[in-house]
């Protein structure tokens, strides 16, 4: 069996309400499917595939904590996942075997966040925050709240899109127990992942005063074409919530069959702008390999010439700005 070898090499996962949202289950006709069923494709890596493909080893401190830019951490609570995507970033670092925070980590963790006054922004991640109990989330949050410079605390989470019935309503008021303000960013990356029952988690979210925001990764045979993109963010929009960013494929092990280039990226973005609400547009960003951070990779509309601009519209249109 494909799965079996692939799970020699990788977590593989998958629950009923993700093969739920599957109207086929085999990866080469749906798009769910697609995104959680094991792939021959995946036991080949490129060489210039990396194990660390965002550099998160080079800027952590202490374990757990990612300090890449000034004002905002990573804080890696858990390494696993409610479901395994085999697109994954941190393919290698993600699944049941690995390592969790240790008690004397995680407070090593906090003091990290504690000493420096500079980090404005705590952002929650993984693996997945919301396999935590909600007694331990609640924990989490009360100990960030107790950090004065802490202002944000944002949750990095795979969980609404993929096990919707586990974002309780106590685990919903463990993440509001704080005063400082709780932005939720979702991890799907197809409409047909907002079923019933995600709309349902999301209205719970929003209903309990976080804000819901979402992270798509553009993937072949999932994503990449205008339709999909668009049905994708105008669900989102419609049940409240911001489409944060679109992610151009970090290149982890065994990924090689969801490439798409930048530049068809940018095609689809630029094909988007004006077709669909601007609510509706993500930033599409690309992590740099080796970790250099984050740039968005936004289409070009504006060059300089002589002593303006020409600026292009969404139809293509050129003008020139003075
Ligand atoms: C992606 C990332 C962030 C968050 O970046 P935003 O642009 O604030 O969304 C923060 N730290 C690290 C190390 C990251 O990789
Ligand atoms: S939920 Fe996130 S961390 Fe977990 S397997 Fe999927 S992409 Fe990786």
């Amino acid at each position: 069996m494909i799965e079996d070898r692939v799970a020699q090499h990788y977590a593989v996962g998958m629950n009923d309400h993700v093969r739920g949202a599957m109207r086929f289950h085999s990866p080469d006709d749906d798009p769910v499917a697609r995104q959680y069923v094991p792939d021959e494709a995946e036991l080949s890596s490129l060489e210039d595939e990396l194990v660390d493909p965002i550099g998160d080893h080079d800027y952590s401190p202490v374990k757990g904590i990612v300090h890449r830019y000034p004002d905002r951490v990573l804080y890696k609570v858990t390494s696993v996942c409610p479901v395994y995507c085999r697109y994954c970033f941190r393919k290698t670092m993600v699944g049941p075997g690995q390592d969790v925070l240790r008690k004397a980590e995680r407070s090593a963790a906090l003091d990290y966040i504690r000493k420096d006054a500079n980090i404005w922004e705590v952002i929650m991640t993984g693996g997945d925050p919301l396999m935590l109990s909600p007694k331990r989330l609640q924990q989490e949050i009360a100990d960030l709240n107790a950090i004065d410079h802490v202002n944000v605390v944002r949750i990095h989470t795979r969980m609404v899109a993929a096990d919707p019935e586990r974002i309780t309503d106590e685990m919903l008021q463990a993440l509001s127990s704080g005063d400082k303000m709780v932005y939720l960013v979702m991890h799907v990356n197809h409409a047909q992942e907002i079923t019933p029952r995600v709309q349902d988690a999301i209205s719970r979210i929003r209903r309990q005063g976080i804000v819901a925001l979402s992270q798509s990764v553009l993937l072949r045979g999932v994503n990449d074409d205008e339709d999909a993109l668009e049905s994708l963010f105008r669900g989102l929009v419609q049940c409240g919530v911001k489409p944060y960013m679109l992610h151009h494929l970090d290149r982890a092990p065994g990924t090689q069959h969801f490439r798409v280039s930048i530049a068809r990226g940018q095609e689809l973005m630029r094909a988007l702008r004006g077709r669909v609400s601007g609510l509706c547009l993500p930033e599409y960003m690309l992590d740099i390999p080796g970790g250099f951070g984050k740039v968005p990779l936004t289409p070009q509309y504006c060059h300089e010439h002589g002593a303006g601009y020409d600026v292009t519209d969404y139809k293509g249109e050129m003008h020139y700005y003075e």
